[in-house]
């Protein structure tokens, strides 16, 4: 029987890696819905390939464009971003999360409704909502495997093990565009210097995002979040050569390394035969060639952002929701040309700051709604809007 899947954020770089995977054994799966949002022709184009029952793009002002581009073929076209839910809602065996950014909460919670697999990419759900995607994937069986590197890798590292015995979680980072570069330039940096990764091909926000630690930050709280380890058992090591994705560290001293080549279609070729393995294709990684790896401590002035990460995690409750939402302004002004690449980390901390007083956003995990996260989400966008317009004036 072909396992039913879904890919929500089909278009993007988590999206087609995905794609790329299924279609090297196209009979195992029966695709019922794609989503994206731009980009019509690659949207179109997949779901005719892969026959999906159904391809939504988030963008409504674009419905006739795919509406024309899908004709005859029998595919339903839809849009908005309650179509996208209402998709991302019908049954299926397995379904990746690959919307960018908040925008991914509320279709990644319908996949989770239906109790299957949802293979996790879209790390923003994690740290706006935690809690709610934690409890709703227990409520209703559902599994939910990490698709990010980092993640994957620590979750490999697990299997077979006793959480109680795992005394530190290590994430690895490459520093980014920007890790070698002398303090004082970073404020100068250009957004197509922020936009090249040294090692991994991504979309463009999460490799900005990896130029300032935003990513890594995010991903601090994404470990606490999924794995359920105290933020003080949580460490970023500086590794430029992005092949050891993370290490647990167990009570008896040992460290599991998980290495790997910098390809993304390793976790997500993990997350989709799991629990199998199956031969993926991955470069094979010769050590004797690479001859070393490299390792430092992150330095907290050239990213404040880790330092943001603690504080969010000490706040608790819906701070995570603020903190993400006021990064993705902060990052959509670098993008527009309104903020400096160091003004970023320094917008989050004022909507940080300024939300902080706010009592009802330290409310406990078990009455975190989405309609909570989407109020704090929405106060932390005006927030930081607001924070971004007075420096311009
Ligand atoms: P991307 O920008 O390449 O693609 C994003 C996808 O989301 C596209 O399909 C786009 O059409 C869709 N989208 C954009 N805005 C939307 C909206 N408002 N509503 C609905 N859909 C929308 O992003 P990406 O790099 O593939 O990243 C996707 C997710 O995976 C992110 O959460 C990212 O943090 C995570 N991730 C990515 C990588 C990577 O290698 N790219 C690695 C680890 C984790
Ligand atoms: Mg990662």
């Amino acid at each position: 029987m072909p396992r039913k899947i879904s890919i929500l954020g089909a278009t993007g770089s988590i999206g087609q890696n995905t794609i790329d995977l299924i279609r090297r054994e196209a009979h195992a799966y029966d695709v019922v819905a794609l989503t994206g949002a731009g980009n019509i022709a690659q949207l179109a184009e997949d779901a005719k390939a892969l026959k999906a029952e159904i391809a939504v793009t988030a963008r409504e002002d674009l419905l006739d464009d795919l509406r024309d581009a899908l004709s005859g073929s029998g595919i339903e076209a839809a849009a908005g971003s309650e179509a996208i839910t209402e998709a991302a809602s019908r049954p299926a065996d397995w379904t990746m999360s690959a919307i960018i950014g908040a925008a991914g909460l509320a279709p990644g919670l319908a996949a989770l409704r239906q109790g299957g697999t949802l293979a996790l990419a879209n790390k923003e759900s994690l740290v706006c909502a935690g809690a709610l995607i934690m409890g709703e994937a227990k409520r209703h069986g559902a599994t939910i495997l990490p698709v990010d590197s980092e993640h994957s890798a620590v979750f490999q590292a697990l299997v077979g093990e006793d959480m109680a015995a795992v005394e530190r979680v290590i994430i690895t980072a490459s520093g980014g565009a920007f890790r070698d570069w002398p303090l004082e330039d970073l404020a100068n940096a250009t957004l197509d210097q922020a936009s090249n990764h040294p090692n991994w091909d991504m979309g463009q926000r999460i490799t900005i995002d990896s130029a300032s630690m935003f990513n890594k930050a995010m991903e601090v709280i994404e470990t606490r979040e999924f794995f359920g380890v105290s933020p003080e058992a949580i460490e970023v090591l500086v590794h430029p050569q992005s092949m050891i994705h993370a290490l647990v560290g167990f009570c008896d001293g040992g460290l599991m390394a998980h290495v790997g080549p910098p390809d993304m279609r390793h976790a997500i070729g993990y997350a989709l035969h799991h629990p199998q393995r199956a031969p993926l294709p991955v470069e094979r990684l010769d050590l004797t060639k690479i001859g070393r790896f490299d390792f430092t401590a992150p330095d907290d002035a050239r990213w404040p952002a880790l330092r943001l990460a603690r504080e969010v995690m000490a706040a608790g409750g819906l701070m995570g929701a603020v903190f993400n939402a006021a990064k993705e302004v902060a990052l959509d002004g670098f993008i527009a040309g309104k903020l400096r690449f160091t003004e970023m980390a320094e917008i989050v901390e004022e909507v940080l700051d300024a939300r902080a007083s706010d009592a009802s956003l330290g409310r406990g995990s078990d009455d975190m709604t989405l309609d909570l996260v989407g109020q704090a989400d929405h106060l932390a966008r005006k927030a930081a809007e607001a924070a971004i317009q007075k420096r311009a004036g």
